[in-house]
C-alpha cells in the first residue's frame, strides 16, 4: 500500500480548513479595516474640498455685497443737504428733501436702508419715509455703529432690524462740520438673499459675529443660536492647517485665511448675553447654544462636530436628530464677522459603508473563487491518487492471476507428461499382455503338433517292437509333416529373432516379382485391385534373401490393400530407382496416407491402429531390411496415399537372363 496516496487524516483535514476560515476571517477583518480608513479618509477630503470651495465663494459673494456699499454713508455724510437737515432739525422741507435724496441714493445703490441720525441717536430723515414703518423717530443711539461714528471712525455692524425685524449688515460715518461731528449716516444692507439662494443641499453657511452668535444660516432655525465650543486649554495647541492655509488664493482674491477652529470665540458668559441685549442686536432672541455633544479637531484644524439638532419643522417626526459634521471657518477682517460652512458628513458614512460593501463583496467572491480552485486541485490530485491506486491494484491482480494461470498450466504440463507416462506404461502393459497371449498362442499351436509327434513316436516305437515296420514308417511320416507344421508356425519369429540374414544371395527383380505375384494373386483379385510394376526387372538384382524380400513386399503390399479396403479399384504402384548406390523399390498406395503420430511410431513392435492387426509386419520388414544392409522407410506422397520405400544392395548384373 502506497502511503503517500492515502486521504489525509480527518482531523488533520479538519485543522486545515479552520485555518484557512481564520485566515480568511482575518484577511477580511484587515481589509474592512482598510477599506474603512481609505474610504473615510478620501470622503472626508472631498467633503472638505467641497467645503473650502463653498466658503471661499460665499465670502466672495458676502465681500462683493458689502464692499458695494461700505464706502456709500461716507459719500452721504459729504452731501450739503443731509449737514443742512442736522443743522436745522426742524426744517420740515428739507426734511423732505432729504428723504428723498436718500431714498433715491439707496434705490440707485442696491441698499436696503439709509438714513440720517442726529447726535442725539434720534433719526432725522430716512429711505424709507413713505414705507409703513419709517425710522424716522427712532432713536438708535443704543446701537454700536452709531456709538462708533460717534466716536468719530467709519462703523460696521450686523444686527437684526429694530424696526424692520430684518437681519442686515450696518455701515455708519460721522458727519462733521469744522471738525465736529453733528450727526451720522448709516446705509443698512440685506444679507438674506445669499441664504436664499444657498443650493448645497449637504453643506451648510453660517456666518457668526464676534461673540460666535449666527446670524446668518441657511438653517433658519440655528439663528441667532451659538457654536462656540467652551474655553478649553488643550484645543489651543491644535496646528492651523498648512494644506488649507490658501495663503495665495486669499490675497488674489482678497480671501482672508482660514483660521483653525479654536479660533472659535469662547461660549457667551452672562455678561455677553446682557451686553448683547442691551445693544438689541438680535432683539429678543435668547442666544441658546446648539446642542454640540461632540467636537474634535481634525489635523487639518477644522472641528468634527456632532450635533442634536431639533428642527422645528422636524419636530413630529424626527424630534432630535444626531448630525455629523465638518466645521471650516475663516474671519472675515474689517467686517467683524465669521464665516463657517458645516459639511455634513453622511456621504462619508455613505462612502465608507459603499467601499466596505463593495471591497468585501469582492474579497469574497475571490475567496470563494480561490477556495473553490484548492478543492478542485486536491479533488483532482486525490483522484489521481484513487486511479494510480486501482491502477497499482489492477497491476497486481493481473500479475497474480499471470502467475495462477503460469502455474495451473505447470500443473496442466506436468499432469500431460504424467498422463503420457502413465499411458506409455498402459501401452506396454498392454503389449506384454498382447505378448503373453502370442507366447500363449504359439504354445498352444506347438503343444497340439507336439503332443501328436510324442503319441506317434511312443506308438511307433511299440510298433517297431512287434516288428510292423510299415506301420512304423506311416507313423514316422505323420512326424516329419507335423515337424513341418511347427517349422511354419515358427517362421515368422524366427524372422523377428534374427538379427542378420543371409546377403550373399543374388535376388533378380523380376524373381522377386514372380514370387509376390503368386502370394499376392488371389487376395488382388478378391479386392479388385490392380499392381502396376515398372519395365526391365530382370536385369536387376539386388544381394539378399529371396523369402525374406518377399516377405517385406508382400507385407507393404498388403498394408496398402487395406489401406485401401473399401476402394471400387485399389490401385498400387511399384517403382524403381536404380540411380544411386542402391536400388530403392517403392510400393505407392491412394488410401488416406499417414497421419505424423503414426509415422513417428510405425516401425514400433506391437504398434497398430487396426483392431485385429498384431503391429508386427512393418517392425519386421524393418529389421529384415536392416539385416541385408537397406533400409525401409515411409512417407506420404504429395498427391496423396502413403509411400513406402526399399533401398537395397546393389547385386552384380548379369547376362544371364531368367525367363
Ligand atoms: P498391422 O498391419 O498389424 O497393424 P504393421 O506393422 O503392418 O501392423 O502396420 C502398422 C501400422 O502402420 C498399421 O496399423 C497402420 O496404421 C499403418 N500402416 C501401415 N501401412 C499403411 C498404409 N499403406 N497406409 C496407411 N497406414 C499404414
Amino acid at each position: 500500500m502506497n502511503t503517500a496516496t492515502s486521504p489525509r487524516h480527518p482531523t488533520a483535514a479538519a485543522s486545515g480548513r479552520g485555518i484557512t476560515l481564520l485566515l480568511l476571517l482575518l484577511g477580511m477583518v484587515l481589509l474592512g479595516f482598510l477599506l474603512v480608513s481609505g474610504a473615510r479618509t478620501q470622503a472626508l477630503e472631498q467633503i472638505r474640498a467641497r467645503a473650502d470651495a463653498n466658503l471661499s465663494r460665499y465670502i466672495i459673494n458676502l465681500q462683493h455685497q458689502l464692499d458695494r456699499h461700505k464706502d456709500l454713508p461716507r459719500l452721504l455724510a459729504s452731501q450739503q443737504q443731509l449737514i443742512q437737515l442736522l443743522l436745522t432739525p426742524e426744517d420740515a422741507e428739507l426734511a423732505d428733501r432729504a428723504n428723498r435724496y436718500l431714498a433715491w441714493v439707496n434705490d440707485t445703490m442696491g441698499a436696503t436702508d439709509s438714513y440720517l441720525i442726529g447726535t442725539n441717536g434720534i433719526t432725522l430723515a430716512a429711505s424709507n419715509w413713505d414705507q409703513p414703518r419709517p425710522f424716522i423717530g427712532n432713536d438708535y443711539s443704543f446701537r454700536p455703529y452709531f456709538q462708533q461714528a460717534m466716536e468719530g471712525g467709519g462703523g460696521r455692524y450686523f444686527a437684526l432690524g429694530n424696526t424692520s425685524r430684518v437681519r442686515g449688515y450696518f455701515f455708519s460715518y460721522p458727519v462733521t462740520l469744522a471738525g465736529e461731528i453733528i450727526g451720522v449716516t448709516v446705509v443698512k444692507v440685506d444679507l438674506e438673499d445669499i441664504e436664499e439662494d444657498w443650493n448645497d443641499p449637504l453643506q451648510d453657511i453660517l456666518v457668526m459675529d464676534e461673540d460666535g452668535v449666527i446670524f446668518i444660516s441657511t438653517r433658519a432655525h440655528w439663528r441667532f443660536r451659538t457654536l462656540s465650543p467652551q474655553p478649553d486649554p488643550e484645543r489651543s495647541h491644535v496646528v492651523a492647517s498648512r494644506r488649507y492655509g490658501n495663503h495665495e488664493l486669499s490675497q488674489l482674491q482678497n480671501i482672508p485665511a482660514r483660521e483653525p477652529a479654536r479660533a472659535l470665540p469662547a461660549g457667551l458668559t452672562g455678561t455677553d448675553i446682557e451686553r448683547i441685549a442691551a445693544s438689541q442686536r438680535y432683539g429678543d432672541a435668547p442666544l441658546l447654544p446648539l446642542d454640540v455633544v461632540r467636537r474634535e479637531a481634525t489635523p487639518e484644524g477644522d472641528l468634527l462636530l456632532t450635533l442634536i439638532d431639533s428642527a422645528p419643522d422636524a419636530e413630529q417626526l424626527h424630534p432630535q436628530q444626531t448630525g455629523h459634521y465638518l466645521l471650516l471657518s475663516r474671519l472675515v477682517p474689517d467686517a467683524g464677522m465669521r464665516v463657517a460652512v458645516l459639511a455634513s458628513l453622511r456621504p462619508l458614512e455613505a462612502r465608507v459603508f459603499q467601499s466596505l460593501a463593495l471591497g468585501l463583496t469582492f474579497y469574497l467572491v475571490l475567496a470563494a473563487l480561490v477556495l473553490f480552485l484548492h478543492a478542485r486541485h486536491r479533488l483532482k490530485k486525490g483522484y489521481e491518487a484513487e486511479l494510480q491506486l486501482a491502477h497499482e491494484k489492477l497491476e497486481q491482480r493481473v500479475q497474480l492471476r499471470t502467475r495462477e494461470l503460469t502455474d495451473a498450466n505447470q500443473r496442466l504440463q506436468q499432469e500431460i507428461e504424467l498422463h503420457h507416462q502413465t499411458q506409455n506404461q498402459l501401452i506396454q502393459t498392454a503389449k506384454l499382455a498382447l505378448l503373453g497371449q502370442l507366447s500363449a498362442g504359439i504354445n498352444h499351436e506347438l503343444n497340439q503338433p507336439l503332443t501328436a509327434i510324442r503319441h506317434y513316436a511312443d506308438n511307433g516305437r511299440k510298433l517297431l517292437e512287434r516288428g510292423k515296420t510299415g506301420a512304423v514308417a506311416t507313423n514316422l511320416e505323420e512326424i516329419a509333416g507335423l515337424a513341418g507344421r511347427m517349422a511354419a508356425i515358427l517362421q515368422p519369429l524366427k524372422e523377428f529373432a534374427r538379427q542378420n540374414g543371409d546377403n550373399s544371395q543374388q535376388v533378380s527383380l523380376q524373381q522377386l516379382r514372380q514370387g509376390v505375384m503368386v502370394i499376392m494373386g488371389s487376395q488382388l483379385e478378391q479386392q479388385n485391385a490392380h499392381i502396376f510394376w515398372p519395365e526391365d526387372l530382370a536385369r536387376i538384382r539386388v544381394q539378399g534373401d529371396i523369402g525374406r524380400l518377399e516377405q517385406v513386399l508382400v507385407n507393404l503390399i498388403s498394408n496398402a490393400l487395406q489401406a485401401m479396403a473399401g476402394q471400387p479399384a485399389p490401385l498400387i504402384e511399384i517403382g524403381l530407382n536404380t540411380g544411386g548406390q542402391r536400388v530403392a523399390l517403392s510400393v505407392r498406395d491412394h488410401g488416406p496416407g499417414l497421419a505424423d503420430d503414426v509415422l513417428a511410431h510405425i516401425f514400433e513392435p506391437f504398434y497398430t491402429t487396426k483392431s485385429a492387426g498384431l503391429g508386427l509386419g512393418l517392425s519386421i520388414s524393418h529389421r529384415i531390411a536392416h539385416s541385408l544392409e537397406g533400409e525401409l522407410s515411409a512417407r506420404n506422397h504429395p498427391q496423396g496415399g502413403a509411400i513406402f520405400t526399399l533401398a537395397l544392395k546393389r547385386g552384380q548384373a548379369t547376362t544371364q537372363e531368367q525367363p
